[in-house]
């Protein structure tokens, strides 16, 4: 079959898709020889570095001391060698703007060495600082008071890789990127600053319980990648998905996911080279993917890593979501990142599982065996479940963005409301815990003792697993669901961070001055922050359907914010409790903090600009043209038989005739409020997005989706839900 429309083209090409790449070898090098070969990791400096060199850069890692600057040109030159030896030519300060993406600076190891030749120089000053030209990167305003200057900063703990190309490689530094005067510019520098919070304040709790020997505290990050792949021929005919990352037309396929059928099916065979190939090249560069797997929408796919220490999970994050984009392309495809490319579809969320641990006490928020164990744990949860509830704007606010907003609260997904399942035993354990609360505190000594021995073996896996819940405890570990498949995961460890290292303050407080007036109080003083916590914040934990119409009612009824879109959302950042949440720990001064709010609502307001002007353009050339054909055609035929005397039939034709109309309506009120109301800030203008432009576009499409249904196949310009989620 050979078509006209771009459509048809589209149909013709994937029909005749055969596999273009090279089958990958695996046997030229195993896969334990394969990881981490492109990474200049721990061990090769080992193997690289002069001995003092190499201990000096290890305590920088592994206990967060500060950088010996004299060691930079040792540990530069190593890097440079190493990366030369393996292919590189350039090297780049990688860094991670507040647009959520990577950015890159590439320069040429190679300096002119005054006699005509040239020389491989790579100095430390390099390696420690460098200066893009960031001046288009988004700042919120901090930069415009100041100079347009921006710098990178050496992060030691992420460790330097080897970018791939077939014309080359280039040695790549994760950086901070901050204003030269220090302020925050990306989503490295809060990471870093509340991973220190979050430090400080665990060991006052470990050492509360008595340990001396504490290795650095942090919070460990597995993100399970939701993605969708559909062929690169419908990703191109289609003018919404390759500018705004979602379709913006399509009424729902016949058949949809209703069948669960996809979900945990057997991998198409492309999908599963592609797959294959991905995880080979996240291999090398050292990120630990595990996990494949069908998702529940049709060409829904999943990817989940083992966890790592949250900076550099989130630096792998980046660099996965990059090698998806990447390899789906050689193999004929487009990787969607967007949270709902498909209206009505299964959306793409990135489930953040995150723990808080260190080398000598281990996973805090593992309910471990013994009551000891237990109580630690109980504290670390319950500091958990308080920050969540005291939080819960703010955890709403870092996964707020246009393409989330299509997600949260869609009934597919985790509602726009922040509760937290615990399990039916954990629950019981805490109701425990409060109910007991009014003995008197001998008794209650002695109650906390059975209370807390006599609980039962904490649950290793919560045996039931609610899927509606935005934060789940999961056995060992929390699962933040609400964040986004296309967003990084530094804003959300950011704020988990920092409110959790705000409420192990709060509970190390009661417990230091407990056990300072008379240290066998350490006990009673446990019971009693658990019970304060569960009486004030035990509203947030919810074990029931969050889809659910009575928990919207509910929830509203315990106080829980309901904030349904980014509009809603985002303010929540320049709230006096969230400016100085994130002055007190040192993560985000208040100029930084509304910079950022500045820059997503910004974002924001980008996004749904760009969908409506592609709303538009599409449905004038792309929609209209095609209802008008079939419209005439209709019209031709009725004009036929009306010369032939027959009495033409006139429903159809009224009826394509009456939509032609409202689409031209729809796009001209469309227009004018793309037009309207940009507003006196951004805060008015996104709310201008939010209630007029959105809605708006959600007409026009209705009218286009409803075409869709009438106009002749053989008309129809775009390719459509069906074809593009199962034609493979
Ligand atoms: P599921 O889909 O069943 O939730 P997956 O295996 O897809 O589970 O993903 C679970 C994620 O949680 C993985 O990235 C895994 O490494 C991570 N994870 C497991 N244990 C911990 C932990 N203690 N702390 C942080 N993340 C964890
Ligand atoms: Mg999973």
């Amino acid at each position: 079959m050979s078509g006209s429309s771009a459509r048809l083209q589209a149909i013709d090409a994937v029909t005749r898709y055969r596999p273009v790449s090279e089958p990958l070898s695996f046997s030229e090098t195993s896969a334990s020889e394969l990881f981490g070969a492109s990474v200049f990791s721990l061990a090769v400096m080992r193997n690289r570095l002069p001995k003092p060199v190499y201990q000096s850069v290890l305590a920088t890692v592994e206990s967060g001391s500060a950088l010996d600057p004299g060691i930079a040109d040792v540990v530069a030159t190593a890097m440079k060698d190493w990366a030369i030896e393996k292919g590189a030519t350039h090297y780049a300060h990688v860094f991670y703007p507040l647009t959520g993406s990577t950015a890159e600076k590439h320069d040429s190891f190679l300096t002119p060495d005054g006699q005509g030749g040239a020389i491989a120089e790579f100095a430390g000053k390099t390696l420690i600082q460098g200066e893009p030209d960031a001046s288009s990167f988004p700042n919120g305003g901090i930069r415009a008071t100041f100079e347009a200057r921006g710098y990178t900063a050496w992060d030691v703990t992420s460790p330097a890789y080897l970018l791939e190309n077939p014309n080359g490689r280039t040695l790549c530094i994760p950086t901070a990127f901050v204003s030269w005067t220090g302020e925050a510019l990306d989503k490295k520098t809060p990471l870093l600053r509340s991973t220190q919070a979050l430090d400080r304040q665990a060991r006052r709790i470990l050492r509360v319980f008595g340990h001396d020997e504490i290795t650095r505290v942090v919070s460990f990050a597995g993100a399970e990648q939701e993605y969708f792949l559909i062929d690169r021929h419908f990703f191109f005919s289609r003018p919404d998905l390759v500018a705004a990352g979602r379709t913006l037309f399509g009424a729902p396929p016949p058949k949809g996911q209703e069948f669960d059928d996809h979900y945990f099916g057997a991998i198409p065979e492309r999908v599963l080279a592609f797959m294959m190939e991905s995880e080979r090249e996240l291999f090398k560069l050292g990120i630990p993917v595990k996990t494949r797997h069908n998702e529940v929408a049709p060409a829904q796919y999943e990817l989940a890593p083992v966890f790592e220490p949250a900076n550099i999970a989130t630096d792998h994050q980046q660099m996965t979501m990059v090698t998806l984009r990447r390899v789906a392309e050689k193999y004929g495809m487009a990787c969607l990142l967007h949270e709902k490319p498909f209206a009505g579809v299964n959306g793409s969320g990135k489930h953040v599982n995150f723990s808080i641990g260190n080398s000598t006490q281990g996973n805090l928020l593992d309910p471990g065996d013994t009551p000891h164990a237990n109580a630690r744990f109980l504290l670390f949860c319950a500091a958990v479940i308080r920050a969540v509830h005291k939080h819960a704007g703010l955890l709403r606010a870092v996964v707020a963005s246009a393409g989330n907003d299509h997600r949260l609260g869609a009934n597919e997904a985790p509602p726009a409301i922040l509760s937290i399942f615990l399990g039916e035993q954990l629950t019981d354990v805490f109701a425990q815990i409060a109910r007991d609360g009014d003995a008197t505190s001998s008794t209650a000594r002695g109650r906390l003792q059975i209370g807390v021995d006599t609980l039962p073996e904490l649950p290793k896996d919560a045996g039931d697993r609610n899927r509606t819940s935005p934060f789940a405890f999961t056995g060992n570990r929390f699962e933040f669901r609400a964040v986004g498949a296309g967003q990084s995961i530094a804003g959300p460890m950011v704020a988990i961070n920092t409110i959790v290292a705000e409420s192990l303050d709060y509970i190390a407080n009661q417990l230091e001055a407990a056990v300072a007036s008379d240290p066998i109080e350490l006990h009673a003083a446990v019971q009693k922050v658990l019970q304060d916590i569960i009486a004030a914040h035990g509203a947030v934990i919810f074990n029931g359907d969050g889809y659910s119409e009575a928990w919207h009612a509910e929830a509203a009824e315990r106080g829980l914010p309901i904030l349904r879109t980014s509009v809603d959302a985002l303010p929540v950042l320049a709230s006096d409790e969230v400016i100085s949440l994130f002055e007190t720990y040192g993560v985000l001064s208040k100029r930084e903090t509304l910079s950022r709010m500045e820059v997503y609502l910004e974002q924001y307001c980008l996004t749904v600009g760009v969908e409506a002007r592609t709303s538009i353009e599409m449905a004038r050339t792309i929609v209209l043209p095609a209802a008008i054909r079939y419209q005439g055609e209709l019209a031709a035929v009725c004009a036929n038989l009306d010369v032939l005397g027959d009495e033409p039939d006139t429903d159809l034709l009224d009826r394509v005739t009456g939509l032609v109309k409202r689409l031209q309506a729809g796009i001209r009120a469309l227009e004018q409020a793309l037009a309207g109301g940009s507003g006196e800030t951004t805060l008015a203008h996104a709310e201008h997005c939010c209630n007029e432009i959105l809605p708006a576009m959600v007409a026009v499409r209705e009218t286009a989706d409803e075409l869709e249904g009438v106009v002749a196949d053989d008309l129809w310009p775009l390719a459509t839900y069906q074809e593009m989620l199962f034609i493979k």
